[in-house]
């Protein structure tokens, strides 16, 4: 697709029109392609960032019946935005994207249609840029995210490093120069983004089915998955974590994590990482009392649970605590807190890990105790 001279041109015009073709066909009806708004378009390339389609769409029809637009988003609280995205991952998006829509709002409430003018607002990078720009507005701007650049460095053959930035500025280029000669720019990314999510796979591309079959160097290779070369994997950190349920007349005590941490905003129980040489409840009653003040006899396991983030992997053991003194106890923290009640507890907002120990047989019965 990517070739400049008269007969690469010549392909190149075909393997788009092939693509184009085959995207009119087999496009997924998804619900930000029905009505592709500004703000709809931009509120679903966050959400996709880093995050599957299925996934994906009973949080974004969510999240619109709540905020259809960028009033009510600015508008909105930002614990019911993020109560929003409870389950989603990498919080901040939300958080950036209510600042996006307060700023479309002192801006006069509407998104610019320039991809550079996009970029300054807060979380758009040139990717969400460039597929606002040209999905919402027809714009000639090709999107390059993941899917593109795996599917060009298939149709070329091409083992350059696609995590560098120069090759993916080369990949812009080249695709900038193809867009702008094609009547519909927000087909022709989708089309590529859509080949690269339902086609062309990372580990077993469907080549058999592929529009660009006819075009692709890495298919006529007989090596289609060599490409692009993956770079070295680097072993993923694993951390042991142990966490306090401190339940007191029925109400657990939970924490909000400061806005400048990972999950930040979010809520968690008092506990943290475990020390050297430390067992999961010597570090309960040093982090409780480092975090809250509060002494605490540790009692029983309620759960041992694991989970993975995009960099690093944690095992969280979450220990039920007795409070030593009876009395109610003053919680020392400069981050908000709340002792909240099995009803209350839902309508605050926690990281996927937490809620994995509110499945644990036994983590309700503190509510009753
Ligand atoms: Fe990917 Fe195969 Fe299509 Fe080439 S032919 S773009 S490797 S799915």
């Amino acid at each position: 697709m990517l070739g400049f001279t008269e007969e690469e041109a010549a392909l190149e015009t075909a393997a788009v029109e092939s693509m184009l073709a085959w995207y009119r066909e087999h496009q997924r009806v998804l619900p930000w392609r029905s009505l592709p708004t500004p703000y709809r378009v931009l509120v679903s390339e966050v959400m996709l960032q880093q995050t599957q389609v299925a996934t994906v769409i009973p949080y974004f029809d969510r999240f619109l019946r709540a905020c259809p637009d960028f009033a009510s988003l600015a508008a909105a609280d930002t614990a019911a935005v993020l109560k929003l995205w409870e389950g989603l991952g990498y919080y901040s998006r939300a958080r950036r994207l209510q600042a996006c829509a307060r700023q479309v709002m002192e801006n006069g409430g509407a998104l610019s249609a320039n991809p550079a003018e996009l970029a300054r607002l807060p979380g758009i990078g040139p990717y969400t840029a460039a597929a606002v720009a040209s999905i919402a507005f027809g714009r000639p701007y090709p999107a390059v995210d993941g899917n593109v650049l795996r599917v060009q460095a298939r149709l070329l053959a091409d083992d350059a490093d696609v995590s560098s930035m120069a090759v993916r500025r080369r990949v812009y280029e080249r695709l900038l120069a193809v867009i702008r000669q094609t009547p519909d720019p927000s087909a022709f990314n989708q089309a590529q983004m859509e080949i690269g999510a339902m086609v062309c796979l990372p580990r077993q591309p469907l080549c058999g089915d592929c529009p660009l079959r006819d075009y692709c160097r890495a298919f006529a290779s007989g090596e289609p998955t060599a490409y692009p070369r993956r770079p070295e994997r680097r072993a993923v950190p694993h951390v042991q974590v142990a966490v306090g349920l401190i339940f007191h007349h029925g109400r657990l005590l939970i924490l909000r994590r400061s806005e400048k941490q990972m999950l930040g905003g979010l809520w968690e129980f008092p506990g943290g990482k475990l020390e050297p040489g430390e067992t999961p409840a010597e570090a309960v009653e040093r982090e409780v009392r480092e975090e809250t003040g509060l002494a605490v006899e540790v009692g029983a396991r309620v759960g041992v649970i694991r989970h993975a983030y995009s960099h690093f992997r944690i095992t969280m053991h979450a220990y039920r605590c007795g409070l030593l003194s009876p009395e109610t106890p003053a919680v020392v923290t400069d981050r908000p807190h709340a002792w909240a009640d099995q009803e209350e507890l839902a309508a605050y907002a926690f990281p996927k890990a937490n809620h994995k120990i509110f499945a644990c047989a036994g983590f309700a019965d503190g509510f009753q105790a």
